[in-house]
């Protein structure tokens, strides 16, 4: 039995975390409440977009705030009320600006979908470009947003791998080589932001990549899905099974 159609970064890393939490999201579809942060994470990029694709400034496409929030809390249940999701939202919005304005974008692609084909499988893999921009220079630069509690290390944007199959579709589109794909992640907390650009992107850690999408994805098809309780994803905070789930709650 075949559950794939795509796989995306998110799905891939939940499996890598904990595969029973995968098939409990991907398989049981059980339900899932939103936490603030997702959901002011969501509201923040939406603004984002809309100043990009209407091409207004920032500032005034924060006015969309209050209705992107509604349509947030319509779409499913959050753990927070709206003035709390408005309220967090506009704290990263208001700390992203100066930087954000600074950039004169010129945007050229926005919420891009992409499907990357994996050799040696028949799943691709469906992502999301957040923006595909030319800067005041005319350098064309892939800018992926996140917002976050805190900042990240510098060790994190080495070990990451969201941007390699981002990388690797904006190369194919526009026939340059992936070491010459600048992309940046653009860490947004509520009093700063971090600009992190990855190592250029190589040929073996390219090939590194497919193979564990392939691993991944093999894994799935045949049904492997253990639960693994020993890492910071397995705690209320960030599982949203785990009042029910047996490997931590003993069943009593
Ligand atoms: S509670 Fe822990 S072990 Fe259970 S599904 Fe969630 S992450 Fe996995």
């Amino acid at each position: 039995m075949s559950f794939l159609r795509h796989i995306s970064h998110s799905s891939m890393s939940t499996w890598l975390q904990c595969p029973a939490k995968w098939a409990k999201r991907y398989i049981e579809n059980l339900p899932e409440r939103r936490s603030l942060a997702l959901a002011a994470g969501s509201v923040f990029h939406q603004t984002l977009a809309a100043a990009s694709s209407r091409r207004i400034s920032l500032e005034a496409a924060m006015l969309l705030v209050p209705e992107l929030v509604d349509a947030e809390l319509r779409k499913e249940p959050v753990d927070a009320t709206p003035e709390e999701v408005t309220t967090t939202a506009l704290e990263y919005l208001s700390s992203y600006l100066p930087a954000f304005t600074a950039l004169e974008l010129t945007p050229q692609a926005v919420e891009q979908e992409f499907h990357l084909p994996i050799p040696g499988i028949p799943v691709r893999f469906l992502g999301y470009i957040d923006l595909v921009a030319r800067d005041k220079d005319g350098q064309l630069i892939v800018l992926d947003f996140k917002t976050a509690e805190r900042r990240w290390d510098e060790g994190k944007v080495v070990r990451d791998m969201q941007h390699i199959p981002y990388v690797l579709a904006v190369s194919h589109a526009l026939r340059v080589p992936p070491e010459r794909v600048t992309f940046e992640f653009h860490v947004v907390t509520r009093s700063d932001v971090q600009r992190l650009a990855p190592p250029p992107l190589s040929p073996e850690r390219a090939a590194w990549w497919q193979g564990q999408v392939k691993t991944v994805v093999r894994a799935i098809e045949a049904g492997i899905f253990p639960a693994n309780p020993d890492g910071w994803w397995c705690s209320p905070k960030f599982c949203p099974y785990y009042g029910q789930c047996l490997a931590v709650q003993g069943g009593n």
